[in-house]
């Protein structure tokens, strides 16, 4: 497959700059592919796994919010938070997952509260799920 430019970065710095065969990223209306040639396009990224193939082999990383773009063939996730699979603490993430599973649980939480530790959960259960491809 022809490779093409992608760059990934965050607040954290970046994460990714080289080319690659084929990404498929969580955007806010599903999965997109992408591959050399594809159109430009924009589209908001929502929370889910980043797959990105570099010389046959994928990685893996968990991509929460942000903008995708492709522009003239090359590629930018400019994530709102990523961490690629094997950077992920997944006790973190566990810990993340039960004090927003408590909130939920919780007869107390207010309306903020548990629009938060929902929020929290799906960022937590992402990243458990991406770190099991570490
Ligand atoms: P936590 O409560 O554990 O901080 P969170 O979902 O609130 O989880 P975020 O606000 O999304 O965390 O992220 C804050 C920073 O911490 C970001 O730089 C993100 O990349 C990093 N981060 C969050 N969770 C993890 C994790 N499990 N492993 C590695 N980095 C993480």
């Amino acid at each position: 497959m022809t490779p093409f430019r992608l760059t990934i970065i965050s607040p954290d710095g970046p994460k990714f700059e080289g080319d690659v065969e084929e990404i498929i990223v969580r955007t806010t209306s599903g999965d997109l592919g992408i591959m050399a040639g594809h159109a430009n396009c924009v589209a908001p990224l929502g929370m889910g796994q980043a797959t990105v193939i570099i010389d046959g082999k994928k990685r893996y990383g968990a991509c929460i919010g942000g903008l995708f773009s492709m522009v003239d063939g090359k590629a930018t996730i400019v994530a709102t938070t990523f961490e690629w699979a094997e950077d992920i603490d997944a006790q973190r993430a566990e810990a993340a997952y039960q004090r927003a599973q408590q909130v939920l649980d919780s007869k107390d939480a207010s309306d903020t509260e548990i629009a938060l530790a929902q929020a929290r959960l799906r960022r937590a259960l992402v990243r458990k799920s991406v770190a099991g491809h570490k």
